[in-house]
């Protein structure tokens, strides 16, 4: 049962006149569904209520149709009709005793109303900031505006309520919401009663709470969100003039949410920060006024939740990763099964679903998102299918919860893994700068799998596919991953190009397997995640001297979508790495290699002693291939069936690889669906001419 160093994360607490069941409160956070897969999302948001969490918010909202983010996918209460869609969230919100919180934002001068074509509304005339830079500038509000957008807030505050919530958060924070914007004299330039002091400034929030308490607040608790510190530079909402604002007014909204400066700085990767990160900034703020107050910090450790409520740092936990990853975290702190949490790793691929437009994953969770579309639930299998055992071929983060996941189901389990360790990639790649976080993808499913009796693992176990057939399970797993390729072919190379024999050339799996490069190391990045700029690293703090050539316009050019691409290049030009962008690679000699712009194809050496290629992977698919071709042994070893996933299907990122593990468990034995979609969408309601 529960351990009672915890009992305070489960004490009820007001929020102006609604009462939370506990100090579990997922704070809003995107989704990359929004109002494209609303049944999706609410499924989501279910899962939580089950889990255990007191709160339950939706992802921010755009209140009005004259400041919506396109092409970002976020949630949309502009007329009455968005009502049935958002009551059906809070719906699965409340299902369990939590809390229903809506997120109300008027993006102003991050919203370029690409869709809706409307001009801008901003605090002041400025370009429009967002992650795209868009050629479009917003003008400033005028009085009318400003008694507009108060109307504008009520009407939104009604409709939620109508809507089911019973709580709403107003946007300030992250640089995104609009209450920033009159806050900070960054985007808030304003001669008028609405700029200047701090106390005009803040006038804009006081009017609208004030507005709303009167529309809703007897039955709605309102909370106000704002970041702890703006960081943007000395025109910014300091971490000073927050304390000063909440002291000014000490009692504005039923709750103080939180966050931190810029949402790159709030949802910060492991990568780059540890949990708790914002305790500094928070501390003493509780003292400043009388309301509760909720702050984040990618929280996993029930022990440091229960301190933060303990030293009164902050009265409600708030998660959005965490609770992504491990959707009953309450639960499980509650019935003392602490070791059965599943950590964020704070990777950040849950925010390129939302960067991307498309749909989000978890690499520690891979039901997320799919508890509509596929029907997975966070914690239960499926029922057994006909077939009793399995072999899983390789011990990587897909075949760990390919295992993890059958056993649960009942099947018998034997995981065969070629080295003496469990693990796979994850277990190579946590040891590299910045990424010992993501080891937890093996301990919680290595763990997890210690505990079943029905799964054996066997080390130093290289199976082909004659050993295979002499085993003779019914099914076969085959997840025996990836290697870096050594000849550099990737997006710019689709072919292998000259190289000297002369040249020491290295992978990154050759500098996991502990080789030492030496001199000036060229690094030939054509890969633009993660793992170009951990290899500068490493190759720094190994004593070399570090180029990093890429064709992109930017270093670990995808990490834009994991919000943390500006610190991979502060970082590493700290370091003194030379970055060279927009810069390919055509031929390598013998003492230095030949790089071309990728504009121009202007080419030009550079000297170095040694190069080292992050490109494209191959997939260890031999024994897969050598089991097909003898298909016609199958039967008589008893084998019924034979798969392939994860990297050594398609490389890719770990969530892919947990999500094809994961795949694979659910589907095994189930029916054959043809041609048929394999997941549940919502398409659009025509409209009736
Ligand atoms: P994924 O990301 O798809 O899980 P990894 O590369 O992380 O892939 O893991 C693959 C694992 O499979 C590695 O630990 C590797 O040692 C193991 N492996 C590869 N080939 C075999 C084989 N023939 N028999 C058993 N294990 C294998
Ligand atoms: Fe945490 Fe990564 Fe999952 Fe996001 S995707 S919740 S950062 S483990």
């Amino acid at each position: 049962m529960r351990d009672p160093r915890y009992d305070i994360l489960f004490e009820p607490m007001k929020i102006g006149p609604v009462t939370a069941k506990n100090r579990f409160y997922q704070v809003p956070h995107c989704n990359g569904g929004g109002y494209r897969d609303p049944s999706a999302a609410a499924a989501m948001r279910g899962s939580k209520a089950e889990g255990g969490w007191g709160v339950i918010f939706t992802e921010q909202c755009e209140m009005h149709h004259t400041s919506e983010i396109t092409p970002f996918i976020e949630l949309r209460l502009w007329e009455d009709k968005d009502i049935p869609m958002l009551r059906k969230m809070s719906d699965t919100m409340k299902s369990n005793g939590a809390l229903a919180g809506i997120q109300l934002a008027y993006s102003g001068v991050n919203g370029p109303n690409l869709y809706s074509k409307e001009v801008p509304l901003a605090v002041s005339a400025q370009p429009i900031r967002t992650f795209t830079n868009d050629p479009v500038q917003a003008r400033a509000l005028d009085k009318q505006d400003i008694k507009d957008l108060r109307r504008w807030f009520v009407n939104a505050a009604v409709r939620s309520k109508d809507a089911g919530f019973d709580l709403i958060c107003l946007y300030g924070a992250h640089g995104f919401g609009i209450f920033q914007h009159f806050l900070s004299r960054a985007t808030n330039h304003r001669t008028d009663e609405y700029g200047g002091s701090l106390e005009n400034r803040s006038r804009f929030v006081n009017e609208v709470i004030s507005d709303i308490k009167d529309a809703v607040g007897d039955t709605m608790g309102i909370t106000l969100r704002v970041s702890l510190d703006e960081t943007i530079g000395d025109l910014g909402f300091s971490n000073a003039e927050v304390r000063e604002f909440v002291e000014m007014n000490k009692n504005l909204p039923d709750l103080w949410d939180l966050a931190q400066g810029t949402w790159e700085d709030c949802s910060g990767p492991s990568r780059f920060k540890e949990e708790a990160a914002q305790e500094q900034l928070v501390k003493g703020i509780h003292e400043l006024t009388d309301r509760p107050i909720v702050g984040v910090g990618r929280f996993t450790s029930p022990d440091v939740m229960a301190k933060m409520v303990r030293t009164g740092t902050l009265d409600f936990i708030g998660c959005a990763r965490p609770s992504i990853a491990d959707p009953f975290l309450p639960k499980k702190v509650e019935e003392g099964r602490i070791e059965d949490i599943r950590e964020c790793i704070g990777c950040n691929i849950c925010i390129t679903g939302d960067m991307t437009m498309s749909i989000s994953r978890c690499t520690q969770n891979p039901t997320f998102m799919e508890e509509w579309r596929k029907g997975w639930h966070p914690e239960r299998m499926n029922t057994k299918g006909d077939s009793s055992n399995v072999l899983v071929v390789g011990s990587g983060p897909a075949g760990l919860e390919a295992a993890r996941a059958l056993s649960e189901r009942g099947y018998d389990v034997a995981m065969a893994e070629a080295g003496t360790v469990i693990g796979g990639r994850v277990t190579r790649e946590r040891t590299l700068p910045g990424l010992s976080a993501w080891g937890r993808v093996v301990d919680y499913r290595e763990y997890q799998i210690s505990q079943k009796p029905n799964v054996e693992t066997y080390f130093d176990s290289e199976l082909d596919a004659e050993s295979i057939l002499e085993f003779g399970f019914e099914n076969v797993c085959i997840a025996t991953g990836a290697k870096w390729r050594r000849d550099g072919v990737s997006r710019q190379h689709v072919v292998p190009f000259p190289t000297d024999a002369a040249m020491p050339l290295f992978t990154p799996d050759d500098l996991m397997d502990g080789a030492s490069p030496s001199g000036h190391v060229v690094i030939y990045d054509d890969d633009h995640y993660y793992m170009g700029g951990v290899m500068a690293e490493l190759l720094v703090q190994k004593g070399c001297k570090v180029t990093l050539v890429t064709p992109a316009a930017y270093v670990s050019e995808w990490t834009l979508n994991t919000l943390e691409q500006h610190e991979i290049h502060r970082r590493l030009v700290e370091m003194g790495v030379t970055i060279e962008l927009n810069r390919g690679v055509t031929a390598i000699g013998k003492d230095c290699v030949e790089t071309n712009c990728t504009f121009t194809d202007q080419r030009r050496p550079i000297e170095c002693d040694g190069v080292l290629l992050v490109s494209a992977k191959l997939e260890n698919n031999s024994v897969y291939n050598d089991l097909k071709a003898r298909q016609a042994d199958w039967a008589d070893a008893g084998i019924k069936s034979v798969k392939l996933i994860g990297d050594a299907q398609a490389p890719g990122p770990i969530a892919w690889a947990t999500y094809a593990g994961h795949r694979y468990a659910r589907e095994l034995d189930g029916e054959d669906i043809g041609d048929a979609l394999p997941f549940r969408r919502e398409i659009t309601e025509l409209a009736v001419d």
